[in-house]
């Protein structure tokens, strides 16, 4: 193995109690939620009943309110909204592309923000929602691995980016009503701003919370996480969470893949493959998407596409090219449609379904890779982005 990859940036994990003032119950596991319930006088025989009661009134019917739980004793009810609050985090703008998707930022503690994009599509909604404000690899192609600034989020700030959807979809159910099928929000993707896997403990409560039959009942086919290659993580996702895994790929040789996904260099092409060899049936899940952002000149031969076809085989998969969304500075430029065709032919004939993902959002800065909020001012400059990307001067 060779060196570890430089991480230059401090990541900060916020407590899930910062001061003395109310505790949020957003974002705690059951076993927590009982916790703390007993904690603050809850007697314990009566916690998991109440557990199993504010529960449903938080995920499942998506209030906030104390006062409007109305299967609590009224007395209890005051004791609560005295004690803890229910709090997600606040949206500070959304903008609407004139293809439909959604972007909201919103503001999390510390007075970070954070994006989260709603995609419609025929058959699907697809929620895409961040880990990290930041992230501290460094890809040279990535709008938010040029941001300084990183702190992991909580679970709560994970599962309310699902709550700020669904308020603003209107998708919470009146208490009592019939269980409507149609999902809005139907998809969760883990591809936003961050790297899941470096926040794993609260990105997996997060998910177990969206899963919860009792509560927000995602499906855990229908969750996938982007993973840039954290490869001693994987085996976790599979066992701990079980949701679909994709893998930021994007290069056949590892000269190149250091280049563009920095952590090539601690986990690199074959240590990778060994481990999602591994996935699919540790997690009882079908294909693994590999993630292939397609730049001109830098991995978008035929070569690469014969190479990627091999380094792949047995594995179960299915291969998502990428055209890269350009930012202000990249280094990079997107390759040609045609190129792109005819890669994802050398793929398709090899036996593999290679979607090429249309960009969405893009008038709004909401495409893949595009997510760095504006607020976050310490900026890296284009020398810097041009060093990583082995362009340097
Ligand atoms: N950190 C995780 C998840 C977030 S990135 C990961 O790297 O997998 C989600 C996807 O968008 C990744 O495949 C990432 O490589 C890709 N991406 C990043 N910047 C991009 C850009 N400018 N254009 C196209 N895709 C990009
Ligand atoms: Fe981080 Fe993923 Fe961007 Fe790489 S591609 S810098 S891992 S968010």
């Amino acid at each position: 193995m060779t060196q570890a990859a430089p991480i230059t940036q401090d990541v900060v994990t916020i407590p899930r109690k910062l001061t003395d003032g109310p505790v949020n119950l957003v974002g705690l596991t059951r076993e927590g939620l009982r916790e703390v319930l007993i904690a603050h006088g809850t007697p314990e025989r009566q916690a998991k009943m109440r557990v199993g009661q504010i529960w449903q009134w938080i995920y499942q019917w998506g209030v906030r309110d104390f006062a409007a739980m109305t299967n609590l004793a009224k007395s209890y009810r005051a004791e609560l909204a005295g004690r803890f609050v229910i709090e997600i985090p606040e949206v500070v703008t959304k903008q609407v592309s004139s293809d439909g998707t959604r972007k909201y930022l919103v503001r999390i503690a510390g007075g970070h923000e954070v994006e989260v994009v709603y995609i419609p599509e025929e058959d699907r909604g697809t929620l895409c929602i961040s880990s990290q404000v930041g992230c501290t690899l460094t890809c040279s192609f990535c709008h938010t691995g040029t941001q300084k600034l990183v702190r992991n989020l909580t679970a709560a700030e994970i599962v309310g980016q699902i709550m700020v959807a669904r308020d603003d979809l209107g998708e919470w159910p009146e208490p009592g009503a019939p269980k409507d099928e149609t999902r809005l929000l139907s998809n969760i993707v883990l591809m936003g701003m961050g790297e899941p896997l470096y926040n794993f403990e609260n990105v997996r409560d997060a998910m177990k919370i969206a899963m919860d039959p009792e509560g927000i009942q995602m499906s855990r086919r229908r969750i996938t996480l982007s993973t840039s290659g954290v490869v001693p993580e994987i085996a976790r996702t599979a066992q701990e969470i079980g949701c679909l895994l994709a893998v930021s790929f994007h290069a056949t040789t590892d000269a190149v893949r250091d280049r563009l996904v920095p952590i090539n260099k601690r986990w690199n092409i074959a240590a990778l493959l060994e481990a999602l060899r591994a996935y699919p049936k540790l997690s009882n899940s079908e294909r693994i998407t590999f993630e292939y952002v397609m730049l001109d000149g830098v991995n978008d031969s035929d070569a690469d596409a014969r190479r990627l076809v091999q380094l792949i085989q047995g594995i179960p998969a299915k291969i998502n090219l990428i055209p890269f969304n350009e930012w202000p500075g990249a280094p990079y430029k997107r390759s040609s449609n045609n190129r792109i065709r005819a890669f994802a032919d050398i793929i398709y004939k090899a036996g593999y379904a290679s979607p090429i993902r249309t960009p969405r959002g893009e008038d709004i800065m909401a495409a893949c890779g595009q997510l760095k909020s504006a607020t976050e001012r310490a900026r890296k400059s284009r020398r810097e982005i041009a060093a990583e990307a082995g362009l340097g001067d």
